[in-house]
């Protein structure tokens, strides 16, 4: 019986690149996304190509009922989910004085509430079974804070917050919990960067570039992994030291 993972946000970017490393470690991969069905469809079938099994599963993370519709649908098809990726998120440049206490609700939703709601709905199933993973998307801001991103740092620090206490509560139902806390890494969302911007983050980096998804998908591998059986509540930071 194939180990089945459920990844929120893996129509692109980081989400989509532990998709395809995960169904190459032998998962069944259930890939959530939110609105963007082309780019989530492309993903589906680069995963068939590779001969994987798995499913689409369209729900916005920011709303309780349809967290629990999708994890309904995803025991219903394979009665159990391993391992639970929260990836999902938006990143947004505002001056602190600008937010609104909106666009400040909106950051919490996504990455704080959503994880909340991911974890309440999939947490059952892992109890029942003794057995579980997993793994939050954090941000190097949310260790260290970024100016200009207040809401975003805040949100990334809370969610290793809940990693931390989560994983006191579920080890002792043999559940890890953990978290992976990149720096920038090339997808969409450093697309409003420019490339004078890109080159100075690359510059400030030890390792002198910006990281690929596949990079931040190793690590989650990794922790998912039973090379990672007695890892849990740790922040893993690929980061290329950039915060060291
Ligand atoms: P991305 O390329 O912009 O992709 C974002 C993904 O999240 C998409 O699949 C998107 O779905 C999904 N998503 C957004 N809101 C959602 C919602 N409400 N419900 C369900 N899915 C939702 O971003 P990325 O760079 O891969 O980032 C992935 C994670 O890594 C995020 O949590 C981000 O904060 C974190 N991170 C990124 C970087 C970086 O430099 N890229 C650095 C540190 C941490 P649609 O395609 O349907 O819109």
């Amino acid at each position: 019986m194939a180990s089945v993972a459920l990844i929120t946000g893996a129509s692109r970017g980081i989400g989509r690149a532990v998709a395809l490393r995960l169904a190459r470690d032998g998962y069944t991969v259930v890939l959530n996304y939110r609105r963007n069905e082309r780019a989530a469809q492309d993903t589906a079938q680069i995963l068939q190509a590779l001969g994987a099994d798995g499913m689409l599963c369209c729900a916005d993370v920011t709303d309780e009922s349809a967290v629990r519709r999708m994890v309904k649908t995803i025991e219903e098809q394979y009665g159990h989910i391993d391992l639970l990726v929260n990836n999902a998120g938006v990143a947004e440049q505002a001056l602190f004085t600008d937010l609104t206490a909106s666009q400040w609700r909106a950051m919490m939703d996504v990455h704080v509430n959503a994880a909340f709601y991911t974890c309440s709905a999939v947490l059952p199933l892992m109890i029942r079974r003794k057995s579980g993973c997993i793994v939050n998307i954090a941000s190097m801001w949310g260790q260290v804070g970024a100016s200009c991103e207040v809401h975003y740092s805040t949100a990334k620090a809370a969610l290793i917050g809940l990693t931390k206490a989560l994983a006191k509560e579920v080890g002792p139902s043999g559940i890890r919990v953990n978290c992976v806390s990149p720096g920038a890494v090339d997808t969409d969302m450093m697309a409003g960067f420019s490339d004078a911007d890109r080159e100075a983050i690359a510059g400030e980096t030890p390792l002198g570039r910006l990281g690929k998804p596949e990079e931040i998908a190793s690590a989650v591998s990794f922790l998912a992994s039973s090379d990672a059986s007695f890892i849990t509540g740790q922040v893993i930071a690929p980061n290329g030291g950039l915060v060291i």
